[in-house]
């Protein structure tokens, strides 16, 4: 099992298929993009079902989800969700996608076995989305979302980020556009993770800001602990539901005490925390031979290193040095 030196166990593996992406949102990466990973280095997709395959059989994970970089622009997708889909015990499967070119691949995903999606779209608004993702893709995002849920990969959960001055005051028209569609909302707190280092503490937007504008408009009745349990979104009944928003105040509200997630990246590297500064090489080790229960080892053994908290507010916090598009969010 995947126990770390605080006894929390983790069962939920992220696991990022690569790091680069179609889209520039201001809070990930810089414009003209980053040094990607070289290609020798990313894991190939038959190394990365067989990683999945490990967590799954040997060491309880229970769920997966693909991220990014986005997901999509990863050629072996839907091979990987399938061979992922035929693992005894099955995982459930999900994904995290910015939603361009969903709409031609949603139901090829389903057909695969993937069981639900995230969709990240922080503005309705075309301009702002320019401004937020550096690319004029909102309608792809639309239409995406559309073919989600029209596939049957639900609960569709909408993802956004609130930046201050540039999204802040759309909460509530999120929130009520994603009721109209049946689909679940996510506001998630900025986290220092970006690669421009540009995160600053006192002008984030905090869940008690987004709860407070989203009150002035909706009932918000707590789904509470026993719903929640390691899932990092606090859940609400809008309206009495059957509606529901959540806010996942990774800062402000930490839930590093219940986490239950562990990470591998594109290439390799098992992280224990988004907020890591240790990861632990598997792709060498399986590259010269290593067997399916020394992979396990390792990965046990990489689990000790996790830390009790991502320490955003220790006076020595430093952000790792990958961001969040080579981690995997
Ligand atoms: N490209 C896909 C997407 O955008 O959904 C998957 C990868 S992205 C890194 C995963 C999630 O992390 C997205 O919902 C995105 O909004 C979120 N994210 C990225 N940078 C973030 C940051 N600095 N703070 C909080 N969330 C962030
Ligand atoms: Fe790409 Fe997702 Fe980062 Fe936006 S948040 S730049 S879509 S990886």
């Amino acid at each position: 099992m995947l126990v770390d030196s605080y006894g929390r166990l983790a069962t939920d593996l992220r696991v990022s298929l690569t790091d680069r992406c179609n889209l520039r949102c201001t809070y990930c990466m810089p414009a003209e993009g980053l040094d990607w990973l070289p290609s020798p280095t990313l894991l190939t997709d038959a190394e990365i079902v067989r990683l999945v395959r490990v967590a799954v059989q040997r060491l309880g994970v229970t769920e997966v989800r693909f991220t990014g970089g986005e997901p999509l622009v990863r050629k072996g997708l839907v091979g990987i969700v399938e061979q992922v889909a035929a693992l005894r015990p099955r995982p459930q499967i999900s994904l995290t996608s910015n939603g361009i070119g969903l709409a031609r691949i949603a139901v090829a995903l389903r057909e695969a076995g993937l069981d639900r999606i995230n969709v990240s779209l922080d503005t309705l608004d075309r301009d702002r989305f320019i401004e937020l993702a550096r690319r004029d893709r909102l309608d792809d995002v639309i239409d995406g979302l559309a073919a989600a849920a029209a596939a049957g990969l639900t609960p569709v959960k909408v993802n956004a980020v609130l930046m201050r001055g540039i999204n802040s005051d759309e909460a509530p028209a999120l929130l009520r556009w994603c009721l109209e569609r049946g689909y679940q909302m996510r506001f998630i707190e900025q986290m220092p993770l970006d690669a421009q280092h540009g995160w600053r503490r006192d002008t984030m937007v905090t869940a008690a800001e987004i709860f407070a504008a989203l009150e002035q408009e909706f009932d918000l009745e707590p789904e509470g602990q026993q719903v929640r349990g390691s899932a990092p979104a606090e859940t609400f009944l809008v309206n009495g539901g059957p509606g529901r928003v959540g806010v996942i105040a990774s800062v402000s509200r930490p839930f590093c005490g219940s986490c239950d997630r562990v990470r591998i990246t594109a290439d390799g590297q098992v992280r224990t925390c988004l907020f890591a500064r240790e990861e632990s090489d598997l792709r060498e080790p399986m590259r010269a031979g290593a067997s399916d229960e020394e992979l396990a080892g390792r990965w046990e053994a990489a689990m000790l290193t996790k830390k009790p908290g991502h320490g955003i507010d220790d006076p020595g916090f430093l952000q790792p040095a990958r961001p969040m598009s080579a981690i995997g969010g």
